[in-house]
């Protein structure tokens, strides 16, 4: 993607969403700040780049595209993205203590693929870089998502893709990979405060769910 971009004179914007402490390659990164990722303000992001020019023009067009001379004039067209103080040290306390957030979410990964590696029905996913949330893939996924909800254990369904969602979809779209996971992946509690018997309880529900021992 990066070189095609680039040939064309491109620049590329990474959906850097759920990957805090993954180095990024675009032009620019986006990073989310929602309540439920890696570190988290309970809303909005971070965008970085390397390009000053780029980040000029992100910070001008976040601040309503005001001139520098406060004079309230509108350069253009523009918006309020701008994040609070209060957030943004929310998330920085967080971003001082990344090695660490990432360190225990290693863990949980680590656990999550020994318990679950030799369960029939069960397909891990290949190796993360960072862990955001832990994702599988499952045969009759939907009958094991109501076991396990009886057993008070959230999951959550992989993101439905954009040829599936309706202001894009055509019935001319082929079956992508991405159509192929959603139909049977989902997440299972990811947390840094998930404990290890919380997993062990978690994935006891999965083996006796597919007769697993
Ligand atoms: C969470 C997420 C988003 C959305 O982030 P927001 O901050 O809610 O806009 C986009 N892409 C990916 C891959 C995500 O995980």
């Amino acid at each position: 993607v990066l070189d095609l971009a680039h040939e064309y004179n491109l620049r590329v914007v990474e959906d850097s969403a759920e990957a805090h402490g993954v180095r990024p390659r675009g032009d620019i990164a986006c990073f989310s700040l929602f309540a439920n990722k890696i570190i988290s303000a309970g809303e909005g992001g971070v965008c970085l780049t390397r390009d000053p020019h780029l980040a000029e023009q992100m910070a001008h067009l976040r601040a309503m595209a005001f001139t520098k001379d406060h004079s309230f004039l509108h350069k253009k067209l523009a918006y309020n993205y701008r994040m609070t103080n209060m957030q943004a040290a929310v998330a920085l306390a967080q971003t001082e203590q990344l090695d660490v957030i990432l360190g225990l979410r290693r863990d949980i990964e680590k656990r999550y693929d020994e318990a679950l590696r030799d369960v029939p029905g069960i397909t891990l996913m290949p190796p993360r870089d960072v862990l955001w949330m832990y994702d599988v893939r499952a045969e009759r996924s939907e009958e094991l998502r109501a076991h396990l909800a009886d057993e008070g254990i959230e999951t959550r369904v992989f993101f439905k893709p954009m040829s599936r969602q309706p202001g894009y979809y055509s019935p001319e779209w082929p079956e992508l990979n991405a159509a192929r996971l959603s139909a049977d992946g989902f997440y299972l509690p990811t947390h840094t405060g998930l404990t290890a018997q919380d997993q062990e309880f978690i994935t006891g529900r999965i083996r006796a769910f597919y007769g697993a021992a």
